[in-house]
C-alpha cells in the first residue's frame, strides 16, 4: 500500500508538527468545513520553508490559514496541504522604532504590544479577530483605519522559496485588497510605523472601539464578519436590510438580526447553506438596487 500523503511528509520532516484529517471548522470563526487532509504546523520560519520545500517535492500546492476568521471552507473538507500559520508569532521593536510581526500574531495582541510601548496607529486593529498575515492580505479595516496607514514593508515568500520585501504601492493596498491575493505564496512577517502616543489615551481609544464592536455586531455567534464588501454608493448591511432581508435564512445559515451586514451560523449551518444564502442575498439585493454585492469573506 502507497504511502499516505501524512506518511510521506512526516517521513520528509518528521520533526514539523502535523495533524490528519483535521476539521477546518475547528480553525474557522464560522464552525464551518470538513477535514484538512493534512494541517502542517510550522514553529518557526525555518520549519516553514522546508515544509514549502516538501510540497514541491510532493506536488501540492498548500493552502494558508491565518485565524481562519475570514474564510468558508467546503463541508466535504479539502485534499493536500493546509499551512497553518498560528505558530509563526514573532513580535519586536526594531531599533528604528517599528514593530515587526511575524504572520501568525493575532491583530489583536499587535495592538496591545503598540499600546504598551506607547505607540499609536494600531487602535483599529485591536478588534479584528484575524492574524497580520491575514490582515495584510485583506488590508483589514475598521472605523476610519486600515492596514495600509500604517504598514511599511512585508516579507514574503513564493511557493518555490524565494523571499522578497514588498514596500509602499509595491504592496497593492486597496480596499479589502493586496498583490498578495494576485500570487501564490505566503506572507511571513510585516513591519508598522506607527507615531508616539499616550498608553492610557491609547488604551481608552481601543476599549471604546470593542465597545462600539460589541454593541452592533453579533459577536456571540460564529460568523466571518461581513459577508459582503462595501459596494461603491452604498453599504452591505444597509442595502440587505432594505431588501428585507434581516433575518433571512437559509438551513441554520442567516442573515444576522443585529448587524445585516454579517451572515451568522444559529449552530449547524453548512458552507452550502451560506453560499445558498449569499446567492439569494446578491440576487435580490441586485433586483431592488440594481447593486451587485461581492463576497468579502474567501470561498476555499
Ligand atoms: C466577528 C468578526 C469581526 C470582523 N471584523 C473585521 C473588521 O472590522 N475589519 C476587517 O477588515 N475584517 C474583519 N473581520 C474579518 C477578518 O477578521 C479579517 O479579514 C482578517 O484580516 C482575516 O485574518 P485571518 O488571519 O483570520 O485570515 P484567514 O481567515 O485565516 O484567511 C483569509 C485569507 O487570507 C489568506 N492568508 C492568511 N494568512 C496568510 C499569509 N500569512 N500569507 C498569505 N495569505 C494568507 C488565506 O489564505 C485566506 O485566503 C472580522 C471577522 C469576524 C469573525
Amino acid at each position: 500500500m502507497s504511502d499516505t500523503l501524512f506518511e510521506s511528509l512526516h517521513n520528509i520532516l518528521p520533526e514539523l508538527p502535523l495533524l490528519a484529517a483535521e476539521p477546518l471548522a475547528k480553525h474557522s470563526s464560522f464552525r464551518i468545513g470538513g477535514p484538512a487532509e493534512v494541517m502542517a504546523c510550522p514553529e518557526n520560519e525555518a520549519q516553514l520553508l522546508a515544509l514549502l520545500g516538501a510540497c514541491r517535492e510532493l506536488g501540492i500546492v498548500p493552502r494558508v490559514l491565518g485565524c481562519g476568521t475570514n474564510i468558508l471552507a467546503p463541508d466535504g473538507g479539502l485534499p493536500g496541504i493546509v499551512i497553518s500559520t498560528r505558530g509563526l508569532d514573532q513580535l519586536r521593536l526594531t531599533e528604528a522604532g517599528e514593530i515587526e510581526a511575524g504572520c501568525g500574531l493575532p491583530l489583536a495582541r499587535l495592538a496591545v504590544f503598540a499600546q504598551r510601548s506607547g505607540l499609536t496607529g494600531l487602535e483599529f486593529a485591536h478588534g479584528i479577530p484575524g492574524s497580520v498575515g491575514g490582515g495584510v492580505y485583506m488590508n483589514a479595516g475598521a472605523y476610519g483605519g486600515e492596514l495600509a496607514q500604517v504598514l511599511t514593508a512585508v516579507r514574503f515568500v513564493t511557493l518555490d522559496g524565494r523571499i522578497s520585501q514588498y514596500e509602499g504601492e509595491a504592496m497593492g493596498l486597496g480596499y479589502r485588497r493586496s498583490v498578495f491575493m494576485e500570487q501564490p505564496g505566503l506572507i511571513l512577517s510585516a513591519r508598522f510605523r506607527l507615531q508616539p502616543g499616550e498608553p492610557e489615551a491609547i488604551l481608552a481609544r481601543m476599549r471604546e472601539l470593542m465597545e462600539r464592536r460589541r454593541a452592533s455586531q453579533p459577536l456571540e455567534l460564529p460568523s466571518a464578519g461581513s459577508t459582503f464588501k462595501r459596494p461603491v454608493g452604498g453599504y452591505a448591511a444597509a442595502l440587505i436590510q432594505e431588501a428585507g432581508l434581516k433575518g433571512f435564512r437559509v438551513g441554520d445559515a442567516a442573515v444576522s438580526e443585529k448587524h445585516s451586514g454579517f451572515v451568522v451560523n444559529l449552530g449547524s449551518a453548512t458552507a452550502a447553506d451560506v453560499l445558498t444564502l449569499m446567492a439569494r442575498i446578491r440576487e435580490i439585493v441586485k433586483a431592488k438596487s440594481g447593486i451587485e454585492l461581492e463576497p468579502e469573506v474567501r470561498i476555499w
